[in-house]
């Protein structure tokens, strides 16, 4: 592990800045104070810069760090019940959190948005990632906001009125929190129908509103087209998951219309693909129940999402990694779905980058590589604008100027 305050070089032999740019051929990278300092295109090291260390990425195509947009780092991700998970003590959660960054990190995924965990795990979690360099640098929302023993509400974000559902977001907020997240109908949680809307439209605007005064992004969970139709209609531009789950568990509520609103909002939808992936990759006899239900789920979910993507739906990527069988290191699998489904690879890669960070707030820091940025890359043996595949074969990653090898 390389990463000196004070200066160091990266050679890349091909600088992809960001998705949207053309090949820039060999670079220079001069970072300091965990940030990129200067770049300078060419095969030679301007002179005038300082003698500082170098690390020579010699071929490798270097592009920006990933952000995986979703993710629950104090879960396991390997089919552990919400109820044994939530017996779990404070310090074993935060453990388990810091070997998560790690693997994530490890995969090429720089940041990633913790959407929902305990308070108390989590602020800890986002502490002590920011102090290993060799762990992803994680935003955080504290504990999904959600009805009285509604979805997840063993993270601690339930609330009984209008008033209290504000009260939280001015909370998490105060305490520290990088976005909000709330749910906006039932999920996995027994009780809580992914079908049905948790709360009214009204009930909803005084959240966005209140999010939106305290200037954190809204992230909304929805499994369903009436979910999202509130949420949209409220004021939400974030919506996670983008289901269209009906009571039937089985086929799909798709409503053009609700699609057609999201395009209109210029909401951003990011569709956790990996988590019917993982369910149905893992053996049946783990899976169980679950593989059964998602068996008849995940074709539906990849349709809809198709559908959604013609019509012109912006994407971020993120993965839920951590529920169910998801893995922290899912992000460049889940880009494959993406791109299997109706996306480009040069979409899917800024789902990754740019558009995730611009989604969560920090796209003036995070998800290029550009001058003042943090100093976040990932170095690859292909551009995955040609090849996805690329992105699972990282040579390099680096967080804030950190390079691991
Ligand atoms: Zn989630």
């Amino acid at each position: 592990m390389t990463g000196l305050r004070d200066g160091l070089v990266v050679y890349a032999g091909r600088l992809r800045a960001d998705p949207w740019s053309r090949d820039l051929g060999p670079a220079w990278l001069r970072i300091r104070n965990g940030r990129f300092e200067e770049i300078a295109r060419g095969h030679t090291r301007p002179t005038d810069w300082p003698d500082c260390p170098t690390v020579d990425l010699g071929a490798a195509v270097v592009l920006p760090g990933l952000v995986d947009s979703h993710v629950h780092l104090t879960e396991s991700g390997d089919g552990t019940g919400e109820d044994v998970s939530a017996a779990r003590s404070t310090s074993e959660r935060v453990d388990l959190a810091i070997r998560n960054a790690r693997t994530a990190l490890r995969a090429g995924i720089t940041t990633v948005a913790d959407c929902g965990g305990s308070p108390e795990a989590v602020f800890e979690v986002r502490a002590r990632a920011a102090s290993l360099p060799d762990c992803a640098r994680t935003l955080v929302a504290a504990a999904p906001i959600t009805t009285v023993r509604g979805h997840t509400w063993r993270f601690g974000g339930e609330a009984r009125d209008d008033e209290a559902m504000r009260d939280l977001v001015r909370r998490f907020a105060a305490a520290g929190a990088d976005f909000i997240k709330i749910m906006a109908s039932g999920g996995g949680t027994p009780g809580a129908p992914a079908w049905e809307p948790s709360f009214s439209e009204e009930s909803l605007r005084g959240v966005v509103e209140t999010a939106a005064s305290l200037g954190r992004p809204l992230k909304v969970h929805c499994l369903s087209a009436d979910s999202m139709r509130t949420a949209v209609a409220a004021g939400a531009r974030l919506i996670e998951h983008g289901k269209f789950r009906t009571a039937m568990e089985d086929g799909s509520g798709f409503d053009p219309a609700v699609v057609d609103l999201i395009v209109g909002a210029g909401a951003v939808v990011c569709p956790t693909l990996s988590v019917g992936h993982h369910v149905l990759a893992a053996p049946p006899e783990v899976s169980g129940d679950a593989g059964t239900l998602w068996g008849r789920r995940q074709p539906h979910d990849l349709d809809d999402f198709r559908r959604m993507v013609e019509s012109g739906v912006r994407m971020v990527s993120g993965t839920d990694a951590g529920w169910r069988f998801t893995p922290f290191d899912a992000l460049p699998g889940e880009l494959r779905l993406m791109a299997g489904s109706g996306m480009t690879n040069r979409e899917t890669l800024a789902s990754a980058t740019t558009g995730a960070a611009d989604a969560l707030g920090v796209g003036d820091r995070i998800g290029r590589i550009a001058a003042g940025y943090q100093a976040d890359f990932i170095a690859v043996d292909a551009d995955p604008v040609d090849d996805l595949s690329a992105l699972d074969r990282p040579q390099a990653v680096a967080r804030d100027g950190h390079v691991i090898r």
